[in-house]
């Protein structure tokens, strides 16, 4: 197994730290293989010096831009040209097959399985099923196929400006070739699954093995209180990950925060390396009064019918029925 890794990228220090719970997830269910961090130079010592305890192998490589800002806006994602990066992991010949996993994903139990599957084997995106989701794939390094994507960037450019437009360029045939290479949702489960189908969560959620916290706000954005494991951040976006966003931050807080702190001594923080909030209560500054104490809502109690239409026009009662802490119990129950 020395020649299988799993992989993942870090330009700075907010991914960093999602590589580390990420690894740290890893090692928790036991992958008998190799883990290896690609990091931009602008990672910081500390957590380079982290990465380092967490992973075999912790390599600083170029970081490349798309530089294409026209679809990344429409994408509304102009951080993403950077992802272009990620291709450097083709140059890990050191390994016969490796899975690569984007710093915002989480492993809730072994999945060293997917080692068992061929390049280019990768989840349905949820927001365009054709399209396989990048943040978790499995691929066979090799500087001829590094080469060709290179050059595929160079002539066809990115259709999303970021990587998984040019590997959905490049493995076209993904959708039709092969079923074998369409894995699981379940591998790449994105917390928005969770609330565009909320049935389908309910019913197979429980069964999820690596969870994806796609999209702008990661959870390293919001802030986390470990006495109350209360999170604070954009509610309306917190609230529809509650669970796996909990996970998230205990094993952070558990696991890679003390080694942050150790690693660190007596010197100040580097910015952005740890930011560690210890008093957070889930109000939010957002949420307008008015919207929370109105007599209609006080007096009335809304049918669920009314709350999902609420819930929908994105009017939810954050305060009330729509906490988060109701809603992480409602999905630990279905999670059960
Ligand atoms: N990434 C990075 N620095 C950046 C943006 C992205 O290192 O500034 C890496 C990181 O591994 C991240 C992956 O590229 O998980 C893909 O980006 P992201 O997860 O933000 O995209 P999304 O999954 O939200 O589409
Ligand atoms: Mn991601």
């Amino acid at each position: 197994m020395a020649d299988q890794a799993f992989v993942t990228l870090a330009t700075h220090d907010g991914y960093a730290r999602g590589a580390m719970v990420l690894g740290k997830s890893l090692r928790n269910h036991h992958t008998s293989r190799k883990l290896v961090a690609l990091i931009g130079p602008q990672v910081s010592d500390t957590c380079q010096s982290v990465l380092k305890r967490i992973f075999d192998e912790v390599k600083v490589v170029d970081v490349l831009d798309s530089g294409d800002a026209t679809h990344l806006d429409m994408m509304k994602r102009p951080d993403l040209g950077v992802t272009f990066t990620k291709l450097h992991c083709w140059t890990l010949t050191q390994f016969s097959k490796c899975v690569f996993m984007d710093a915002d994903t989480l492993v809730l139990s072994n999945v060293d399985e997917l080692f068992e599957r061929e390049e280019l084997s990768a989840a349905p995106d949820p927001g365009w099923p054709d399209c396989f989701n990048s943040g978790v794939f499995v691929f066979r390094p090799s500087l001829e196929t590094h080469g060709k994507l290179l050059q595929h960037c160079t002539e066809h450019g990115s259709f999303d400006g970021g990587d998984q437009g040019v590997l959905n360029g490049f493995f076209s045939d993904w959708a039709t070739a092969d079923i074998s290479k369409h894995l699981p949702f379940i591998y790449n489960l994105s917390s928005i699954a969770i609330y565009t189908y909320l049935p389908a969560f309910k019913q197979f959620g429980g069964n999820a093995k690596v969870v994806h916290f796609l999209g702008k706000t990661k959870p390293w954005s919001y802030t986390f209180d470990p006495k109350s494991k209360r999170i604070t951040g954009e509610a309306h976006e917190a609230a529809s990950q509650p669970t796996f966003l909990l996970d998230w931050w205990t094993l952070y807080s558990s696991a890679v925060v003390p080694m942050l702190q150790e690693q660190h001594g007596d010197q100040p923080f580097q910015s952005g390396c740890v930011e560690y909030c210890d008093t957070v209560p889930i109000e939010s500054e957002e949420i307008p009064e008015a919207s929370c104490s109105s007599p209609a809502q006080v007096e009335t109690p809304l049918s669920s019918e009314q709350r999902k239409q609420k819930w929908e026009q994105g009017q939810a009662d954050y305060m009330g029925t729509d906490s988060f802490d109701n809603i992480k119990s409602k999905l630990d129950t279905f999670l059960k």
